[in-house]
């Protein structure tokens, strides 16, 4: 029999139980009890789900309070030092102060996992020593679903994927070091889940779908033949996200009993595995998306498992989603006012397990035992084809007649800063802010009752307007130079453009988490994208009207649009992105039209749509780079082009996001301490540049001293007459308590090196 498994399930709740809880415990309103018994009843539920949907092997250990790489690190006991972890079994506390930070230690640096927008806490080595198994939560939660009739199967991140993409920090340590310190622990982990009565073990290794050298394939042969040896616990190796390019036959051919594999994002390498896959291995299929929210032609799977039962047999083949399910919405049944004939082209995780369940089935019993929802199922995926819903025949008529033209400045930079020079008058070390400024209770209290109809527009608009002066005000008292009106009516940087565009559709609880208590609800991009009127132009104005500084105008690029959107899958990402770059463009001369002439266009996600494979870059990046040239290219000279970027690796691409030609770009860096830096070493970064300062992802208020530090470092490696100073990323998740000493110590620390440069001109 073919059997229906799950990688893992969206781990926040169907009603977002799991944010609730843990900020309620963070304000100290619950106890650490009460946070542990939200925890339970999320997982129950789950499980509970997915058992009754039919499915057998059921995820445990994919289930987090923050984050699944720091729940391997406190497995694995790897806490930095700064935590002062005395050894003893990790507590919430020293498990939040990793994620969080806390009074004395900043937090550990997160990025963005794969191309996902989902962000984890990158492991940090400094030492071997103190490695050793340091937390019972996994295990106990093997128990808690036994206990609930459960069978479970155990997920962890494996070895190697977790010690390549954390951070070694000590000089004279290597991977190897860190890999043998490990090995034992991983045994040890894997024998302990042996003895608890569990069958399968699901050892995430999605690093071997990225380009990895023979090194690190020569230490995958022998970590996995070593732990082979060590249980005989059966070991499901799990890759997703890409196909297995050049690793294909060692992932075959390593010493595992099932092999998962990912035939949504890697298509191609699906004929290999089925014909080159060992004899007696088992081969996981991931045929329902894990990371989008449209339903699966359950035909189209049915048929790819089939010819894999060809060449496994049915005792050895399993029926899965193509990675854990976290990237996707928990349940489509909640959409009470979605669109009916949207509705009907989705499925989110819930209705994904059905899937799943659906496709086991037709394997087991036969496509007739079902039947009718298949029927169902093929009738929708027709309907969508052809429903006038999705083309407009406008729009594509436009994207056809770009040209290269329309994606370049009149003049070079070189000449754009001159002319912008002596129109802003700005001082050395200009400061400003990222855009959005706390998201307060009465902010959001306002738009709610608006959405809800309880608030006319004339209230709202009076209300935002309110916030958007005191924004004004507060930043010229706080002397910014460059400010911004806050983004008080933005709900969301994504979803308040997708709803003045059309060809996007909405939900009310399609959530899924970014980082920790911190979850996206995605719009949805179905059809060919337009604006039908301006979107941002009237808030610009008016706030630009209430002061005499500089206002910047505040949007989100073509790139991020998409990426943070879940994305059509019917037509190249290129086409979609090129759809909506052109609705920008427009958006971008109004704004010049209005007098607001310092427009920033965010593209923090443009990293994430980098392909894992390094041979796909290069296209992929040159369309990205045209999208936004061909959103910001349509202003005079004078006009100051602003992009904003944050929590990836930026170094690899530098010349790319040069490419992009922005006067100025805001770019993430304090939480790595300034590492983006070490790329300007070797190549100098042409335009002006804002390394953040504020690491506003913490709740630690930096020191004007802190800022003045990575100001210097900045100094060494960038020319004065370059550098801006700016937060990290936008301001809306902090407090304001948090927000103006931190501006202040900001503002001193932009003025303390504007005296110290003059003072060296002078001198
Ligand atoms: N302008 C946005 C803000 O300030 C940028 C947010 C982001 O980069 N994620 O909130
Ligand atoms: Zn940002």
């Amino acid at each position: 029999m073919a059997v229906a498994t799950n990688l893992g399930f969206p781990r926040i709740g169907a009603k977002r139980e799991l944010k609730k809880a843990t900020e309620a415990y963070w304000k100290n309103q619950i106890s650490e009890t009460e946070l542990i018994i939200a925890g339970k009843a999320i997982r129950k539920e789950n499980w509970l789900l997915q058992k009754n949907a039919g499915i057998d092997h059921i995820p445990v250990g994919d289930f987090s309070f923050y984050d699944h790489v720091l729940d391997m690190s406190a497995l694995l006991g790897c806490v930095p030092e700064r935590y002062e972890w005395d050894g003893t079994a990790i507590t919430a506390e020293t498990y939040f102060a990793m994620a969080r930070g806390s009074k004395n230690a900043p937090a550990m640096e997160m990025t963005k996992w794969f191309n996902t927008n989902y962000h984890y806490i990158v492991p940090e080595f400094e030492s071997v020593d103190k490695l050793k198994i340091s937390s019972s939560k996994i295990f106990d939660e093997i128990q808690e679903a036994q206990s609930l009739g459960i069978a479970p199967r155990p997920v962890i991140l494996g070895p190697l994927s977790y010690i390549g993409l954390g951070k070694i920090k000590a000089s004279a340590l290597t991977k190897k070091d860190i890999l043998t310190a490990l090995k034992p622990l991983y045994a040890e982990i894997i024998a302990r889940f042996k003895t608890m009565g569990v069958e399968w073990v699901q050892i995430d290794e999605p690093l071997l779908v990225t380009d990895i050298c023979d090194e690190t394939r020569q230490a995958y042969r022998e970590t996995y033949g070593w732990l082979r040896a060590q249980s005989d616990i059966k070991i499901l190796l799990a890759t997703y996200f890409e196909d297995l390019g050049p690793n294909i036959d060692l992932a075959l051919n390593l010493d595992v009993d099932g092999l998962h594999i990912d035939t949504k994002r890697g298509p191609k390498q699906v004929d290999y595995i089925i014909e080159h896959l060992p004899k007696g291995r088992t081969l996981s299929l991931g045929l329902v998306d894990g990371r989008n929210i449209w339903r699966s032609d359950l035909q189209d799977a049915i048929d790819v498992a089939k010819k894999a039962l060809a060449s496994t047999g049915s005792s050895r083949l399993m029926i899965a989603p193509s990675c854990s399910m976290i990237h996707s919405p928990v349940d489509l049944d909640q959409e009470d006012k979605l669109d009916s004939e949207i509705k009907n082209w989705l499925a989110f995780a819930k209705q994904k397990i059905n899937e799943i369940a659906l496709i086991t089935s037709a394997l087991n019993e036969g496509e007739d035992s079902i039947a009718t929802e298949l029927a169902d199922n093929q009738k929708a995926i027709a309907e969508r084809k052809v429903s006038p819903r999705i083309h407009n025949p406008n729009v594509k008529q436009r994207t056809q007649k770009v040209n290269s033209e329309m994606a370049q400045r009149t003049s070079s930079f070189a000449t754009r800063e001159q002319i912008q020079a002596d129109i802003y008058k700005l001082p050395a070390f200009p400061t400003t802010t990222i855009g959005s400024f706390p998201q307060t209770s009465d902010i959001r209290a306002a738009r709610a009752a608006y959405k809800k109809g309880d608030l006319s527009r004339e209230r709202y608009v009076e209300a935002m307007k309110k916030e958007i002066e005191g924004v004004v005000r507060y930043q010229e008292a706080a002397d910014i130079d460059v400010l911004v009106h806050g983004e008080a009516e933005r709900n969301d940087m994504v979803e308040y453009f997708g709803e003045h565009l059309e060809g996007f559709a909405f939900t009310r609880f399609g959530w899924v988490q970014s980082y920790g208590s911190r979850y996206v609800k995605p719009p949805i991009i179905f059809g060919d994208v337009s604006r039908p009127k301006a979107m941002t132009v009237e808030w610009s104005r008016y706030a630009q009207s209430l002061t005499a500084r500089p206002m910047k105008g505040m949007l989100t690029g073509p790139v991020t649009i998409m990426f943070w959107s879940f994305i059509r899958d019917d037509q190249p990402l290129s086409d979609t992105c090129r759809q909506i770059a052109l609705a920008i463009r427009d958006e971008v001369c109004d704004l010049e039209t209005a007098g607001v002439t310092i427009i920033q266009i965010d593209e923090p996600a443009i990293r994430e749509g980098l392909p894992i494979h390094k041979d796909d870059w290069a296209a992929y990046l040159k369309w990205a780079v045209e999208c936004f040239k061909l959103s910001s290219c349509g202003v005079e000279d004078s006009t100051q082009i602003h992009t904003h970027m944050c929590y990836s690796e930026f170094n690899d691409i530098i010349e790319s996001i040069a490419a992009l030609d922005a006067d100025v770009i805001s770019i993430e860096t304090s939480r790595s301490q300034m590492e983006l830096l070490d790329a300007f070493a070797d190549y100098a970064y042409p335009n002006q540049i804002g390394p953040g300062v504020y690491d506003i992802h913490s709740p630690r208020i930096p020191s004007e001293e802190d800022m003045t530090t990575l100001l210097q470092k900045a100094s060494d490696v960038l020319k004065a007459e370059q550098i801006w100073v700016n937060p990290d990323c936008g301001l809306k998740t902090r407090g304001w308590e948090e927000v103006k000493p931190a501006l202040d110590n900001m503002v001193k620390s932009a003025k303390h090196m504007r005296l110290a440069y003059k003072k060296s001109q002078a001198a």
